[in-house]
């Protein structure tokens, strides 16, 4: 049997555990130390423009000071892409508030601005303005920024991009993690780079980052006693941890590389089947690091999504299903949602696939004959 072939799995080498014995050498074996803000420099340097970075254990505890800086509180309504990971919604319930589920549009996956616009005039009309939006650049792939920060500023409803899968995509020329009033990064180890895990939230300017801290460090006031006079989390990134991000910083336009080779290497090799579309950019305002290419099985096939990844799980190659919407979740089945079911119908025909920036030609090669068996197969019955 070959070695499992992977969905994403971490990708490091030398150099970060060099930045690690580094930390050692040194003691910083803490959520203090010089690697952490070494690792915010780098990511603040490779956004470009007015960007403060605070490094975090978490993306879903970036969302979750994200949320807090911007005043959700008990009962409030915060506006959520359905289609994501878990991860983006949990947060508004830690707060004590509730989502409500927007649907994405075709083109990119994400929020639909359309449906946005629709959720926030019907929360309005029955005196429940949202406190808050968050949009998501799913499996690496912009959203309609300009769109849904339009409707945002149009409705004074701040706005969080969640670009955990979409560090190095770019939205009309400008990086993913830049827009709104908050961003966020993940770097669990399956993203696009990662400290094993950890995060990042990304403000505009240097006050907000200064709250961030506070939050993040259970709200210390400025005292030598230990004084305090609201509730804070522990949530700051492990000096240890900072050091892999700091290395894997230095690799990161590799690593997207390699990412869209892979993309791109799907492309070609469903070039001639009709059966199977390969989800890409719309046109060149949408650039995505390809985080993991995804492909849609056409409701015309002799075969399903779930077939084909059943056949490529026996052949030890990983692959998965689309991110179940969150208004079908159990978890969430009494929300609100705002939508024409469009990421039902991507969750229903979708297989995300193997594409991490550690696949071998030798891995793609396994992977293009597994495929070819498995049509034969289903052009033989
Ligand atoms: C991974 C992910 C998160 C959460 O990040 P963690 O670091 O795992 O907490 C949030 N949103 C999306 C879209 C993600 O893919």
């Amino acid at each position: 049997m070959n070695s499992k072939i992977w969905l994403s799995s971490p990708h490091v080498e030398d150099k970060e555990l060099d930045y690690v014995n580094q930390a050692f050498l040194d003691n910083w074996i803490a959520p203090v130390g010089p690697h952490i803000f070494d690792f915010e420099y780098a990511i603040e340097d490779y956004l470009e423009g007015s960007n403060f970075v605070t490094a975090l254990n978490s993306g879903t505890a970036s969302i979750h000071v994200a949320l807090k800086l911007l005043g959700v509180k008990q009962n409030d309504i915060v506006l959520c892409q359905s289609f994501t990971f878990v991860a983006t919604a949990n947060p508004i319930t830690y707060l004590g508030a509730t989502p409500v589920f927007v649907d994405s549009e075709s083109e990119t996956w994400n929020m639909c601005p359309k449906y946005l616009e629709e959720a926030i005039k019907e929360c309005i009309r029955v005196n429940k303005k949202p406190k808050a939006i968050i949009f998501v650049d799913l499996y690496g792939m912009p959203a309609k920024i300009d769109e849904i920060l339009q409707i945002g500023s149009f409705y004074n409803i701040p706005v969080i991009e969640d670009a955990a899968e979409a560090l190095g995509s770019e939205y009309k020329k400008q990086k993913c993690g830049t827009f709104g009033d908050f961003s966020i990064f993940s770097f669990n180890g399956n993203k696009i780079i990662t400290t094993s895990g950890g995060g990042a939230i990304v403000s505009r300017n240097k006050k907000d980052k200064e709250k961030v801290l506070f939050y993040a460090t259970q709200a210390k006031e400025v005292a030598v006693h230990y004084q305090h006079e609201e509730v804070g989390y522990n949530y700051r990134l492990s000096n240890v941890c900072a050091a892999i991000g700091k290395g894997q910083m230095e690799v990161l336009d590799k690593r997207i590389t390699q990412r869209r080779f892979n993309h791109s290497f799907y492309q070609k090799l469903f070039k001639d089947n009709n059966d199977i579309y390969v989800f890409k950019s719309v046109n060149t305002d949408f650039n995505s690091n390809y985080w993991l290419t995804c492909i849609l099985v056409s409701t015309e096939a002799s075969y399903t999504n779930l077939d084909l990844i059943a056949y490529l799980t026996i052949h030890n190659i990983e692959a998965r299903p689309l991110w179940k919407p969150l208004h079908l979740q159990p978890v969430f089945q009494n929300n609100l949602y705002f939508g024409s079911q469009v990421s039902a119908g991507l969750y229903n025909q979708g297989v995300c696939l193997p594409s991490g920036s550690n696949l071998s030609p030798e891995n793609r090669l396994f992977i293009a004959e597994v495929f070819a068996k498995f049509f034969k197969q289903y052009s033989n019955v």
